[in-house]
């Protein structure tokens, strides 16, 4: 059977692109790697927020209900287009494609709002970044809205809509190929259950991860040992895609050396855990302090909020000898960690005094443990006054990485310390897109005809850091654009 578009993958990218193609008119046909039970790559893993420009809460009723009384028991924020854009500037230090990112953050809340209209569900973000201030619930980090259900409950509801509008979805559908016509994309080549299947459609969307499952290619292109970190999502991502299209010629584009990757537990299993999602992550180490073997600290955990560091201090942890940390707290911030703190699969010590949490930190030189803390505690300025809510400025003074906001002496037992190791959520180096239709370009800058690409696969956006709650949106609004213009071009070649 031959269809208009084909796309590959069944993750929020694919998923949007296959709904965008459809509401086009394309007869679209989605092609699974995994088993109906495992479908959803990485973005049913996703915990859920969501990153997009807002300016006040008339925006943010687009994409939600928010009530008069909501309204003026709450304190929204704001993420201008300017300040995202600065953002994505700051963090990928000046090296984002400056199309690709406006083209996120500008079109970031229609899509939210098509998403909406697609039959996703979206709420507040109580739980992640909100504090009670002077009787207002206010939201920090720019991010208050969040998909119910998180990563697994977008892929439903996407899934849902997918099947009433009688998207064709085929499981178990490992897509090795592409198939070319006159230089043009014009089907796959694919293995289903150990039999070789060929699809033909007039365009192909590529929507099938990095490689971030995959560690012969993390140790060759994101440097040696980081065959050795554990995958936080789908086991499905190994690069297929990414090597299908390089093999007809697509360019390469982006930080192929550069990757998220957060702390996980640090005996978490090999791949991502469906049940436990994003809950082996440990990400409220802003309160605390990092720990290596040696007793040492090795970054500024206060620099930002969590959305801003954490993934890029999974890669340090990665480069710690042994490749672990613990994240070591007193009782004071107890109630500040987050629900992933509190699950029961995890790493976890405690203690009642310093001496005591020094012999049970596995792996770790308990001297210089002890002389660390003895010297950040004498470090910490005390004049300053702890918010969580705000980059306090609760600094330290004299050492070495420094703390730059939410530094508190270590004084408060219990003590508790939880152990870490580097977890890779995506790797960040993909393929060259044409920026108004998300076609994929050639070595030589030329469009491949009949090839979409969306999600993780678009290279360009991300270097060196991420913010966090951009991948589901840049998902959603390059899968939107490839495979609305996969159906487009679909319906041209008919009428040539
Ligand atoms: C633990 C975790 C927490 C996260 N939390 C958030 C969050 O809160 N907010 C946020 O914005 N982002 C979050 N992310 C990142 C986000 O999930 C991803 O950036 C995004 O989901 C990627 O979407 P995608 O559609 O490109 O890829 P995926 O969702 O990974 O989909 C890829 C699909 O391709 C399939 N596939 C692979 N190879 C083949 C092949 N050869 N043939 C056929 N199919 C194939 C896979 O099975 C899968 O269905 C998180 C990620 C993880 C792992």
């Amino acid at each position: 059977m031959e269809y208009d578009v084909i796309v590959v993958g069944k993750g929020n990218a694919a998923l949007c692109a296959a709904l965008a193609a459809q509401e086009n008119g394309a007869k679209v046909l989605m092609l699974e790697a995994a088993s109906e039970d495992e479908h959803g790559g990485n973005s049913r893993f996703a915990g859920g927020v969501m990153r997009f420009a807002y300016t006040g809460v008339e925006d943010l009723r687009r994409v939600t209900d928010i009530s008069a009384e909501e309204e003026a028991n709450s304190d929204f924020g704001s993420n201008t287009r300017e300040h995202f854009l600065d953002v994505m500037h700051e963090l990928t230090q000046y090296r984002t494609d400056p199309d690709l990112s406006e083209l996120l953050v500008n079109s970031g809340l229609d899509t939210m709002a098509w998403l909406r209209a697609k039959g996703a569900k979206f709420i507040l973000n109580h739980g992640r970044q909100s504090g009670i201030i002077d009787g207002k619930r206010v939201y920090f980090g720019n991010m208050p809205i969040e998909v119910n259900g998180g990563g697994a409950g977008l892929v439903d509801y996407l899934d849902a809509t997918a099947k009433k509008i009688g998207i064709e979805i085929l499981y178990d559908t490992r897509v090795g190929s592409l198939m070319q016509e006159n230089g043009a994309v014009c089907g796959v080549h694919a293995e289903q259950k150990g039999k070789a299947v060929d699809f033909r459609a007039k365009s192909v969307v590529l929507a099938c991860g990095g490689f971030e499952a995959n560690p012969e290619m993390r140790a060759r292109y994101l440097g040696p040992g980081w065959d050795l970190c554990k995958v936080r999502g789908s086991r499905f991502n190994m690069g297929d895609g990414l090597k299908m299209a390089l093999d007809i010629g697509a360019a390469p584009y982006g930080n192929w050396s550069g990757c998220h990757a957060t702390g996980w537990d640090r005996y978490a299993p090999e791949f991502g855990d469906v049940s436990v999602g994003d809950q082996f992550q440990k990400h409220s180490y802003i309160f605390g302090l990092l720990i290596n073997a040696e007793g040492k600290r090795f970054v500024d955990e206060g620099y930002d909020f969590h959305s801003f560091t954490y993934a890029k201090y999974g890669g340090e942890v990665l480069r710690q000898p042994s490749q672990f940390a613990w994240q070591v707290f007193d009782s004071k911030v107890t109630k500040l960690l987050r629900s992933e703190y509190r699950i029961k699969m995890m790493t976890k010590v405690s203690a009642n005094t310093l001496e005591e949490l020094a012999t049970k930190l596995e792996g770790v030189n308990p001297d210089g443990f002890l002389k660390t803390v003895r010297d950040y505690n004498a470090a910490v300025k005390k004049d300053v006054p702890f918010n969580h809510t705000i980059k306090d400025g609760k600094g330290t003074a004299g050492i070495e990485p420094p703390k730059s906001n939410w530094a508190q002496a270590l004084d408060t037992p219990p003590y508790d310390a939880y152990s870490t190791t580097c977890g890779i959520t995506f790797t960040f180096g993909g393929l060259r897109i044409d920026k108004e239709t998300g076609q994929v370009i050639n070595v030589h800058f030329h469009p491949i005809r009949g090839l979409y690409c969306a999600g993780e696969m678009v290279g360009g956006l991300f270097y060196f850091n991420y913010a966090s709650g951009t991948g589901l949106v840049s998902g959603a609004v390059f899968g939107r654009m490839a495979g609305r213009s996969a159906a487009l071009a679909a319906k041209q070649s008919e009428v040539i």
